[in-house]
């Protein structure tokens, strides 16, 4: 329900939607899923409409709880919608059980069966399917080696690292070839360098396979790097879709521009409108934006909320006199190698700015000191009520 208005064009790429032509994988209509009692229940997913393009790498991501593993089993095929309907390849599966679905889902913990070697893990769909044994062999044996899995073979799961029993999991749910490959929180478990690493074969395999996937996590900066396109879900509901330099710069509401990256949001309220700037009153003073753009028609209203993310904030040292320049004190150095992170207060108010350390020509910035932060006309969104 909220609206952005977004000022000038101080944004890497483009406002507009760039159209995939590819064909529709998934197509989901009103999908909802309730759990508990009838008078009382917990809405896991609700309403949620969604089609995702053959070939697209997908990721869903949202707070914990938020119903992500419930819309994965939901397209899985392991639990019905009510109501809703979902179409794979335009076939509609709603009703239809998950061995008859051209899917398969890695689990957030691997799921493998412990008691089995690496090689009867990865041909288990195959025979329950009642693939020949010749057939068997050739396809696990290409999965093997595909995911540099050959040494391992006849090792249990409990003899692998988590990395190796991650590459077991992948082999074993791409070897029947679905057409779509759910991934729920599939590097959740690895630690950072591990995850960068099999998120970069994830994206390899992605590239090489062509095949759709939809992978879910909480990590926001994993689904910007590898994704076509995002979904951020909040209370079981889908807020935005969008590509992920979309989803940054032009976040469609206060939740989505907190979630996806860092951002400053202050409540503010319409002061008056100068040709296409926008003058609000904040709990920091008075603002001013700029909008050249027709969007700035609407943005005469009481409710509205002003945002920045903290590398769009300028620190200046010294006397200024011009709009949107606040006077602070630092409160927290956070220096962070590549970039430093400052909290800086002004009026009760704390507002995170961040900075590339390679950029700024700044004195030394220490707890204590008096600064001027700056918000560049340009750099500032918008977020409306309806
Ligand atoms: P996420 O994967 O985003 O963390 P889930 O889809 O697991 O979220 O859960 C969404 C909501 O549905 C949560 O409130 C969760 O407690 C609830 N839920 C999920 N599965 C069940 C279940 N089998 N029975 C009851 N409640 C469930
Ligand atoms: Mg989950």
């Amino acid at each position: 329900d909220w609206h952005v208005f977004v000022c000038g064009n101080a944004r890497a790429g483009s406002r507009r939607h760039e159209v995939d032509e590819r064909p529709i994988m998934l197509d989901l209509h009103g999908v909802t899923k309730a759990f508990g009692k009838r008078q009382d229940p917990i809405i896991a997913v609700d309403e949620v409409d969604l089609q995702i393009h053959e070939g697209e790498y997908f990721s869903i991501v949202g707070p914990s709880g938020c119903g992500k593993t419930t819309l994965l089993r939901l397209i899985a095929g392991l639990d019905v919608p009510r109501p809703g309907t979902i179409h794979i390849d335009q076939q509609d599966v709603t009703r239809a059980p998950a061995q008859k679905r051209p899917v398969n889902m890695v689990f957030q913990n691997y799921a493998l069966f412990p008691h089995m070697t690496v090689y009867d893990n990865i041909a288990f769909a195959l025979t329950i399917k009642n693939y020949s044994a010749d057939q068997i062999e050739k396809e696990v044996n290409g999965a093997l080696q595909l995911f540099h899995l050959q040494e391992l073979a006849d090792r249990k799961p409990k003899q692998l690292s988590g990395g190796e029993q991650q590459r077991v999991a992948l082999a074993r749910a791409l070897v029947n070839e679905p057409k779509v490959l759910l991934l729920d929180e599939p590097l959740a478990a690895l630690d950072f360098k591990l995850r960068r690493e099999i998120q970069q074969e994830l994206r390899t395999l992605h590239r090489n396979l062509q095949i759709t996937f939809v992978h879910v996590t909480h990590d926001q900066e994993e689904a910007l790097a590898l994704s076509d396109r995002v979904a951020v879900m909040n209370h079981g509901r889908i807020e935005q879709v969008d590509t992920p330099n979309r989803l940054y710069e032009y976040p469609a509401s206060p939740f989505v521009a907190s979630f996806i990256g860092d951002c400053n949001i202050f409540d503010s309220k319409f002061l008056f409108r100068e040709g296409p700037d926008v003058v609000v009153q904040t709990d920091i003073g008075r603002v001013r934006s700029h909008f050249p753009h027709s969007d700035a028609e609407r943005a005469d209203q009481n409710r509205i909320k002003i945002a920045i993310r903290p590398e769009k904030i300028i620190i200046e040292i010294g006397q200024t006199q011009r709009d949107n320049t606040f006077y602070g004190t630092i409160r927290e150095v956070n220096y962070q190698g590549a970039t430093t992170h400052l909290a800086v207060s002004h009026n009760d108010r704390i507002v995170r700015v961040s900075m590339l350390n390679s950029m700024a020509a700044l004195p030394q910035l220490r707890i204590g000191d008096q600064i001027n932060f700056f918000f560049p006309p340009e750099n500032l969104l918008m977020m409306e009520s309806e």
